[in-house]
C-alpha cells in the first residue's frame, strides 16, 4: 500500500504509481509466485467464482500434495521417529471454558485502528509510523503496514516517490529515522493510514476468536469458539494421555490441524490467513530440566527447516529479548524467514513454564500434577512448546524454490525456464514418465514404469502429450525432481534416461531400476 508523504515536502503523489513501484521493487517475486501457484494448481483463492473471501485459501492438486508432504514429514520426524512424543487429534470446537482458562477470551485481542478518512481498518501493532528527517526538515512521513520496524522502514522507502527517495539517498549522516508502532506512538506523533494517509483513530481491542453457536438455540448459553490454536486441546487432554499411554516425563504430545483467527487484516498471500493449519508440540518436563529441553527443541526445530530445503541465508533463529516475552514465558525464540514481503515468523519455540497446566487445574478443578514414582516428588510439569504454521512453511518452501534459469531445448538452444527447486521429500510429484513418441511400443514401456512407481506408493505423473521439452518444463514448474524418458534405445537395451531437475544431468539407467533410483534420492 502506498505510504503518505507530507504535502509540503512531496511532489504530487499518485497512490497507484507508488503502489506499482513498490510492487515492482519488493513484490516482483511474490507476483510471479502467486501467478505460478494459480496457473499450476498449487493455491487458489477460496470461493473465487463468487469474488473470493479475504483470508481464506484453497490448495489445488499440486498444493495439497506439497502441504501433505510437509505434514507427513513433521509427523514422521516428531512423532513416529521419537520414543518420547505421542500424537493427538482433538475437536476444533471445545467447551468454551477451555478458552476462559487459557486466557483467550480476555486476552486474545488485537489492537484495532480505523482510518477516519477512508474507513480502512488495521491491526494497530502492524501499522508503523515512519519519519525520516534531518533536524526539522521532514523528508518522509508515512504510515505503513509491516511486521516490524526494519520492514516498515523498507516499505516506506520503496513506496515513496522518486524525489523523496533521492533526497533520502543524498541526506548523508544527518539523516535520522523515527519508527514507531501506531499503538505505541510517542506523544505528538501522528498515526497515518497506510492506504490514504488520513488520520487513524486510537487503538481499541478486538477479540480474534470466531464465535459460533452449538445446538438449536442462538443465545449466550450456546456460544462456542473455533479454536484459535491447537495447543489448548493438548493441555485439556494431558491427563488422558498420561493415564492411557504409559508415557512418563519428559514426554511430548503433538497435534496438527486447523486453527481459526479472525485476523483484522489478512495479507501477504497465505501468510496471514483466517483459517490455517498449525503443527504444535507440548513437551512436558521437570522444571529443572526445562532450560535444557528448551534449547534442544529450539535447535531441533530450526534444523528441521534447513533439512527440508530452507537452506539459504534467508532462514534465521531469533531469540526474544526479555521485554518481548509473555508474562508466563521464561524464554522464546522464533524461526524466521526472509519472505519477499519481509522477515516473518514460521514457528515459535517457548518455555511456557507451568502456566497452562496450572490455569487448567484452577479452572477445571482437576489435578494436573505429576507424580514421579522414583523420586516420590509431585509437581506441575513445565512445558516447552514448538508451535509452527503449516501454511507459512508451505509458503516459505515455495518462495525458496522459485528460480528462473536457462535450460537447453530439444535442439540444444538455451531457453528461459521457471523451476521450483523443492526439496525432493516435499515435491508434490516425485517422478514423471514420458515416452519420447507415442508409437513403437514406447508408451507401453513408459506406462509400465509409471504403474510400478504408483504401486510402490510414489506420487508419479505420466505424460505423452506434446514436445518432450515442453513436458520437462511443465514438470520443472511443478517441482518434480526426476523425469524419465523412454526412447529408441530403450527398445534395444531396456535403459531409459533419467533427468535431474536441478543439475539437468541426464543419466541412462535400467528401466527396472527407476523406482529404486528415485527412492534412494528422496531423502
Ligand atoms: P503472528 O505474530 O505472526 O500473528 P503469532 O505469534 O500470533 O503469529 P502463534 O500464536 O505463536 O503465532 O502461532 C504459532 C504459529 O501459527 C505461527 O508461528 C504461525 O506459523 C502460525 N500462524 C499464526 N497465525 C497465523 C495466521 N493468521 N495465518 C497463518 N499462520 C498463522
Amino acid at each position: 500500500m502506498p505510504p503518505f508523504d507530507p504535502p509540503d515536502e512531496a511532489e504530487p503523489v499518485c497512490p497507484s504509481e507508488n503502489a506499482a513501484a513498490m510492487a515492482q521493487e519488493t513484490n516482483d517475486l511474490m507476483d510471479k509466485l502467486v501467478a505460478l501457484c494459480k496457473r499450476r494448481g498449487f493455491i487458489f483463492q477460496s470461493s473465487e467464482i463468487y469474488g473470493g473471501i479475504g483470508g481464506f485459501w484453497d490448495y489445488g492438486p499440486l498444493g495439497v500434495e506439497l502441504k501433505r508432504n510437509v505434514k507427513n514429514a513433521w509427523w514422521e520426524d516428531t512423532v513416529r521417529k521419537r520414543d518420547d512424543v505421542v500424537g493427538l487429534d482433538c475437536s476444533i470446537i471445545m467447551n468454551p471454558k477451555v478458552w476462559e482458562a487459557s486466557g483467550h477470551i480476555v486476552n486474545f485481542n488485537d489492537p484495532l485502528v480505523d482510518c477516519k478518512q477512508c474507513k480502512a481498518r488495521f491491526r494497530a501493532d502492524k501499522v508503523f509510523g515512519v519519519l525520516a528527517h534531518r533536524g526539522d526538515d521532514v523528508l518522509l512521513q508515512a504510515g505503513v503496514e509491516a511486521d516490524n520496524g526494519d520492514q516498515a522502514r523498507q516499505v516506506a522507502v520503496s513506496g515513496a516517490n522518486s524525489k523523496t527517495r533521492r533526497r533520502i539517498d543524498k541526506a548523508g549522516e544527518g539523516l535520522q529515522w523515527t519508527v514507531f508502532r501506531t499503538d505505541e506512538r510517542p506523544q505528538g506523533q501522528a498515526a497515518l493510514c497506510p492506504s490514504c494517509g488520513g488520520d487513524l483513530t486510537d487503538a481499541r481491542k478486538f477479540n480474534m476468536m470466531f464465535k459460533t453457536f452449538v445446538g438449536a438455540m442462538e443465545d449466550s448459553s450456546s456460544v462456542a469458539y473455533l479454536r484459535p490454536e491447537t495447543a489448548q486441546g493438548i493441555f485439556a487432554n494431558y491427563k488422558n494421555v498420561l493415564d492411557t499411554s504409559r508415557m512418563r516425563l519428559p514426554f511430548g504430545i503433538a497435534q496438527m490441524g486447523k486453527s481459526f483467527r479472525n485476523e483484522i487484516n489478512p495479507r501477504n498471500y497465505t501468510f496471514r490467513s483466517r483459517e490455517f493449519e498449525q503443527m504444535e508440540i507440548e513437551f512436558f518436563c521437570h522444571p529443572e530440566q526445562a532450560d535444557e529441553w528448551y534449547t534442544t527443541w529450539r535447535d531441533t526445530r530450526y534444523q528441521w527447516y534447513t533439512d527440508h530445503g530452507l537452506t539459504s541465508s534467508k532462514l534465521h533463529l531469533r531469540d526474544h529479548e526479555d521485554k518481548e516475552l509473555a508474562h508466563y514465558a521464561k524464554a522464546c525464540a522464533d524461526v524466521e524467514y526472509d519472505f519477499p514481503f519481509g522477515t516473518s515468523e514460521l514457528e515459535g519455540i517457548a518455555n511456557r513454564t507451568d502456566f497452562d497446566l496450572t490455569e487448567h487445574q484452577k479452572h477445571s478443578g482437576r489435578d494436573m500434577s505429576y507424580f514421579d514414582d522414583q523420586t516420590k516428588e509431585r509437581f506441575i510439569p513445565y512445558v516447552i512448546e514448538p508451535s509452527g504454521g503449516i501454511d507459512r512453511t508451505v509458503l516459505a518452501l515455495l518462495c525458496e524454490a522459485y528460480t528462473e534459469d536457462e535450460a537447453p531445448d530439444e535442439k540444444g538452444n538455451p531457453q528461459k525456464r521457471t523451476v521450483m527447486r523443492l526439496h525432493p521429500r516435499m515435491a508434490p510429484i516425485k517422478l514423471a514418465v514420458f515416452p519420447l513418441v507415442k508409437k513403437e511400443g514406447m508408451p507401453e514401456i513408459a506406462r509400465g514404469i509409471y504403474e510400478d512407481a504408483q504401486a510402490s506408493g510414489m506420487a508419479v505423473f505420466y505424460d505423452e502429450k506434446g514436445a518432450v521439452g515442453r513436458r520437462y518444463r511443465r514438470q520443472d514448474e511443478a517441482g518434480t525432481p526426476f523425469c524419465v524418458t523412454v526412447d529408441g534405445q530403450t527398445l534395444e537395451d531396456q535403459t531409459v534416461t533419467i533427468r535431474d531437475r536441478d543439475s539437468l544431468v541426464q543419466e541412462r539407467i535400467a528401466a527396472d531400476q527407476v523406482v529404486k533410483y528415485v527412492r534412494d534420492r528422496l531423502g
